[in-house]
């Protein structure tokens, strides 16, 4: 593969598009295919060229362009959210060390913090995303991980004020961007030192591959980070990687589609006598509006809301035709996700609602038929 073009002056929808392409070049596809190789031919120097599958592959390289090119750092793709989360907890933290995890995020950060980093006996301080943020929860802090807009609450944090803090306190900064995409959020121009993302979600958007991401400013981290993978063998495919970043040539376009969508069935739900809780950061109003409004590029198509109990949320999915219960979101189709039943700390009628890229109209028809 020749050398990949770079597009980090152009606008989202070209970046999506052409990033992580090689320049053209007569006979070769727009986008190579996936390279499936376990072991390289090797050249006379073998350092210089791919020589194993589980140390490099041109198809991982081709997809972290273009997302490192978003992200503006050195990316490092792993096969889901949670190796990127698990890769870089491991990577960074020590025995002893104290960690700031959001108490409202993402429960299986929390859950292989408690349950797999057992052995380094950690500080683990869980802080709801909109705080109280005291100055006294950073003290002796390696690591602080944020995740805003939160999954499932949506709510925000200011990530550029408490990435001063903590440098202050001598902590790195971390942000999982999954909700808001790299089209939505760039930490690392606020201020973070690392964005750690699930690709599963609308970076990918078609609900049928896993992939994650961690994008970093220092180089020297980007490298443990490869060397973490490499040796942990916790690698994505070829052919994931391929369809990912296949896939990610119209985040511009889904993203616009899923937005247009939750800010059409927001309005339509805001003053339904059977919903209650809602809440989305682009809706004016909403407690994470201003801050979201300041820090954030542009709104997803991720919203929330509660009805009565389980039951009515069952019902509710029971008769409409075009939303569908699945636990992830960010995907063509529209889905609901009762995140009780997993165990989130939230009302049993809790829903978190991932607005598709349908018609609107057919949506809000949908929706309120579905709960009339
Ligand atoms: C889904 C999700 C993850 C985990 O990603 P996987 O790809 O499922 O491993 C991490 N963080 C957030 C915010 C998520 O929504």
């Amino acid at each position: 593969m020749g050398e990949l073009v770079s597009t980090s002056d152009l606008g989202d929808g070209t970046r999506c598009v052409r990033g992580g392409h090689p320049e053209p070049s007569g006979g070769t596809p727009l986008l190579p295919g996936p390279v499936f190789a376990a072991p390289f031919h090797l050249g006379e120097d073998v350092q210089a060229a791919d020589f194993y599958g589980r140390a490099g592959n041109p198809t991982w390289r081709a997809l972290e362009s273009a997302i490192g090119d978003l992200d503006g750092g050195h990316c490092v793709l792993l096969p889901s959210g949670m190796a990127a989360i698990s890769t870089l907890l491991r990577a960074v933290l020590r025995p002893g060390d104290a960690l700031i995890l959001p108490s409202d995020g993402y429960y299986a950060t929390r859950q292989f913090v408690s349950d797999e980093l057992v052995e380094l006996e950690l500080d683990v301080r869980e802080i709801d995303t909109p705080g109280p943020w005291h100055d006294d929860v950073f003290a002796g802090v390696r690591l602080v991980l944020l995740e805003t807009p939160s999954n499932p609450g949506l709510n925000v944090c200011d990530i550029a004020e408490l990435a001063e803090r903590a440098h202050a306190a001598g902590a790195l900064l971390a942000v999982d961007n999954t909700t808001a995409t790299p089209l939505g959020q760039r930490p690392l121009e606020l201020g973070a030192d690392i964005v750690v993302a699930s690709d599963t979600k609308a970076l990918s958007g078609h609900s049928d591959i896993l992939m994650g991401h961690v994008s970093v400013r220092d180089e020297e981290l980007a490298q443990r980070l490869v060397r973490a993978r490499t040796l942990s063998g916790s690698i994505p495919g070829p052919f994931e990687t391929w369809l990912a970043h296949r896939s990610m040539g119209t985040l511009d376009l889904r993203l616009a589609r899923q937005a247009e969508n939750a800010a059409a069935l927001v309005e339509a739900l805001r003053e339904h006598p059977a919903v209650s809780g809602l809440r989305w950061p682009g809706l004016p109003g909403d407690p994470s509006h201003e801050l979201a409004r300041r820090q954030m590029r542009r709104w997803g198509g991720v919203f929330r809301f509660e009805l009565a109990d389980a039951r009515a949320v069952e019902e509710f999915v029971r008769r409409s035709e075009l939303v569908v219960a699945a636990t992830s979101f960010g995907g063509l189709h529209s889905t609901v996700d009762r995140r009780a039943q997993w165990g989130d700390p939230v009302p049993e009628g809790f829903v978190r609602f991932s607005a598709g890229c349908e018609d609107p109209a057919d949506l809000v028809a949908d929706v309120l038929q579905a709960l009339a």
